[in-house]
């Protein structure tokens, strides 16, 4: 097997085993599927030096119980000070979920010095495992560093720094006519639009003709900054369109409160459109980002490669070696094929066992080399069903290419037409032209 990790994320979870035992298969599953490890502890030292060894993409989650148990039976203030010692023996470089009983989280004390001991975040057991790894996931999107956030703002150039914004991955585009604004909106599609008071004064409208297109991105936020207090000009921004008001009383604070925001636009971001299993782009996600880049060939001149891969046979793998098997093979494909991906290309999973490619700046014929090339790898990759018994799959691949075929909805039939003719065809191929049928 190859040596790139199953998942990308991992959780050191140090639990008393009782608590576990009988779960531990069952939160396994449901990790894998948010494209995370768990790993096991139940002696702290051992838990500790995993921590110390463990990698940036990693959560370490603790069940107080556990901490409580290797308490000697003391009287409860005891208790608190020893439940400190060993809080203190956690690395205090690192973050930590708490996992309490209902009892614990209702002792305010207690509940103040988990919350000062490193703590990422804290929740009430029972918990479902599905809810915890839900839970767990949501962390690990928000501890990902993510996509830039972008940031068109018409005002002055004092008010916002440029390059302290870069350095948490907000791209601010300074724009200085009112009336283009929407324009460069549509053409840049920025996830925030900022905009001074003097420039709302002289278009009011400006809220309305950037929320009212039909296209708008519904994530994307219009916000109004003021200079000193106006209710009344807050009051009109927040009835013509503007999703909020700030207030710049200080330009630290100001930058803050862009990044907060930033923050919060990732996560959704993220959450609506990436998949959960593989981190890549789902169908939504895709869809917008292949739109960007077909407008941006279009103004480049550049050319598109867009090509569907779909694993052969994929339902007899899951009926021989059951669904989680088939899980792990959509998995490793989908590594097969981000580790031949460029930096400006896309890679989704579109559905369940199909992946979408789109390849920036790229001819029919180099993408059906790269798609080839993909085929080869995955076609290598050893799978051991059991021991000793090893077997290979394969997909199918159609390829179309921007400008041949000039949007999203004809480049996809397309290249779902040439699937299905290397499907027709035998499988494990890529099609390009239905020529080749005959070849
Ligand atoms: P073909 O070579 O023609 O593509 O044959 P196939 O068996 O792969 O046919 P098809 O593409 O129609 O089958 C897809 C199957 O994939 C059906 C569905 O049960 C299964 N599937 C869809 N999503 C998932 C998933 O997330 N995990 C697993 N294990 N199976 C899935
Ligand atoms: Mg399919
Ligand atoms: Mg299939």
């Amino acid at each position: 097997m190859p040596s790139t990790p199953l998942y990308r994320n991992q959780v050191l979870l140090l639990s008393q085993s009782f608590f576990i035992k009988d779960n531990r298969d069952e939160l396994l599953l449901h990790a894998h599927k948010y494209d995370f490890d768990i790993a096991f502890f139940s002696e702290l030292a051992e838990f500790v030096h995993a921590v110390e060894h463990s990698s940036a993409n990693t959560l370490f989650v603790v069940d107080l119980d556990s901490l409580h148990n290797m308490q000697a039976d003391m009287h409860d203030r005891r208790k608190m000070l020893l439940l400190g010692e060993l809080l203190a023996r956690l690395p205090a470089d690192r973050s930590y979920v708490y996992l309490q009983s209902v009892r614990q989280g209702g002792r305010f004390l207690l509940q103040q010095r988990l919350v000062d001991s490193n703590c990422l975040a804290y929740a009430e057991k029972p918990i479902p495992n599905d809810v915890l790894v839900d839970k767990l996931f949501n962390l690990f999107v928000q501890k990902k560093r993510g996509d830039v956030v972008r940031l068109i703002f018409l005002g002055g150039a004092a008010d916002v720094d440029g390059a302290a914004l870069l350095r948490h991955r907000i791209e601010l585009i300074r724009h200085d006519d009112v009336r283009t604004l929407h324009l460069r909106v549509k053409e840049l599609q920025p996830d925030m639009v900022l905009i001074a008071d003097v420039e709302f004064e002289r278009t009011e409208a400006i809220g309305r003709v950037l929320k009212k297109d039909i296209e708008a991105d519904p994530v994307r936020e219009v916000i109004l900054l003021l200079h000193q207090p106006n209710a009344e000009l807050a009051r009109r921004a927040l009835a013509g369109g503007f999703d909020d008001v700030l207030l710049l009383t200080a330009p630290d604070l100001l930058h803050r409160q862009l990044v907060n925001r930033a923050g919060k636009i990732r996560v959704s971001k993220d959450l609506i459109g990436k998949d959960r299993a593989t981190g890549l782009l789902n169908k939504v996600g895709l869809q917008k980002k292949a739109q960007e880049a077909i407008r941006q060939a279009g103004r480049d001149g550049r050319q598109l490669a867009f090509g569907i891969v779909d694993i052969d046979k994929f339902k007899t793998i899951n009926d021989t070696w059951g669904h989680y098997f088939g899980d792990i093979v959509i998995k490793r494909l989908s590594l097969t094929l981000a580790q031949h991906i460029g930096d400006n290309d896309l890679l989704s999973r579109f559905g369940g066992e199909e992946f979408v490619l789109v390849f920036w700046d790229c001819t029919l014929e180099q993408g059906l080399q790269k798609l080839e090339a993909m085929r080869q790898a995955f076609c290598a990759l050893p799978f051991e069903v059991k021991a000793g018994d090893v077997r290979h799959f394969s997909f199918s691949g159609g390829i179309a290419a921007y400008p041949d075929y000039k949007n999203q909805n004809e480049l996809f039939l397309r290249a779902d037409a040439m699937l299905y003719e290397a499907k027709q065809g035998g499988r494990n191929q890529i099609r390009c032209n239905p020529m080749e049928k005959s070849a």
